[in-house]
């Protein structure tokens, strides 16, 4: 199996072997076909899989075969990460990955300053990655607009949920459109992630490595 047989085009393709990647991950393997499909996924996959680009590299394809790219720099992917450091992580692979594209992303997280933030909405991108208390700040104050928002994801889910996110979550989801394709990760199963998953996704594929 190979990158290109997953369905990706030729500025992924590149990006992905500038970085060095030879073949998919299991995980990669399996979501990149589903999410192609615009299909919702709830994966169980710990760090290290290669998770980040098993959702990054098929959001963008997507991103690509998009009809609307009139609509220059609108928000159209949210991912919503639990800790800062993660967000900066996934931000940092977004970028990579993105490199032979032409969409922005930016990272929004707090315990830092929110004028510059302001100012990279203001100028306006496509993707963003963001913590839950600061989306809901920007949210609040209307710096914000995820109304085109078509893909949702949600990184490691079950740590949001043990880091007591989950009010906060709600508050995004009521924020943004119902008619999107929404992405569910978390490394381990419990009843809350069961019932987050029931609300968020539909007719969800379930993938597990
Ligand atoms: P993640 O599980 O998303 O945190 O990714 C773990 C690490 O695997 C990251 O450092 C990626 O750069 C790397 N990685 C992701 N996909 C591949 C791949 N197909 N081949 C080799 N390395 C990869």
């Amino acid at each position: 199996m190979t990158f290109k047989d997953l369905g990706l085009s030729a500025p992924l393709l590149k990006a992905i072997s500038e970085q060095g990647y030879e073949t998919p991950t299991p995980i990669q393997e399996q979501a990149i076909p589903v999410i192609l499909a615009k299909k919702d996924i709830l994966a169980g996959a710990q760090t290290g899989t290669g998770k980040t680009a098993g959702f990054t590299l098929p959001i963008l394809e997507l991103l690509t075969r998009s009809k609307h790219q009139d609509k220059k720099h609108q928000i159209k992917v949210l991912i919503l990460t639990p800790t800062r450091e993660l967000a900066a992580q996934v931000g940092e692979s977004v970028e990579l990955y993105s490199k032979h594209l032409p969409y922005k992303s930016t990272i929004i997280f707090g315990g830092v300053k929110i004028n510059p933030q302001l100012v990279a909405l203001r100028k306006g991108v496509d993707i963003v990655i963001a913590t839950p208390g600061r989306l809901l700040d920007h949210i609040s104050q209307k710096s914000i607009d995820l109304s085109h928002v078509d893909y949702l994801i949600l990184d490691e889910a079950d740590r949001m949920l043990d880091m007591g996110f989950i009010n906060d979550i709600k508050k995004v989801i009521a924020v943004i459109p119902p008619q999107r394709q929404t992405l569910l990760f978390s490394a381990t199963y419990s009843e809350e992630i069961k019932k987050l998953s029931n609300k968020l996704l539909k007719a969800p594929t379930l993938i597990e490595v």
